[in-house]
């Protein structure tokens, strides 16, 4: 994912609108057992402030990966938005430090997203996933997957701690 600044990096004022896909291997994105399951989108509003090119944009893809409850394989719409600044080497020449510790410093006039947008990607990318929002998850004694019913040892649970009072109850 390349965007070119050459064209119009001198002209201060002057916006552009860029609208990107591409195909990544699955394995692109691996993070705790999320793969990529589509291309990547982007779309972004670049402004060229004279300084500096003021970025906004969203991003995202679909991705395979297990619920956290039932374990079963999903896949699952995930975008988000950030903001960026870009120099061009030529820019970064006269920035002050500050600048240069938060923007991103393009080696030419040619912007390269793609580990901007993993970066991103991984912060973003919540802890765990579940396949709705209502997952049962499975049972803890038996494993079975509870979204396709109860199963039997639930309704047979007993408090161990009452287990006593039932066999005097009972008289055995
Ligand atoms: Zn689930
Ligand atoms: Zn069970």
């Amino acid at each position: 994912m390349k965007i070119d600044l050459s064209g119009w990096k001198n002209r201060a004022g002057g916006s552009a609108r860029f609208v990107l896909t591409e195909e990544f291997a699955p394995g692109w994105l691996d993070w705790e057992g999320c793969v990529l399951h589509s291309p990547v989108t982007a779309e972004l509003e670049v402004l060229s402030t004279g300084r500096s090119f003021l970025v906004q944009a969203q991003a995202g893809a679909e991705l395979m990966t297990t619920c956290a409850l039932c374990l079963a394989e999903t896949v699952q719409s995930f975008r988000f938005s950030f903001t960026d600044e870009w120099l061009t080497a030529e820019q970064a020449a006269g920035a002050e430090a500050e600048l240069l510790e938060t923007a991103l410093v393009c080696a030419q006039d040619e912007v390269d997203l793609d580990d901007r947008i993993r970066e991103f990607f991984l912060l973003h990318l919540p802890m765990r996933f579940t396949c709705r929002p209502d997952c049962r998850g499975l049972c803890p004694s038996c494993g079975a997957d509870l979204n396709d019913g109860d199963c039997s040892c639930r309704r047979e649970e007993t408090d161990p701690r009452f287990a006593g009072l039932l066999k005097l109850r009972d008289g055995v």
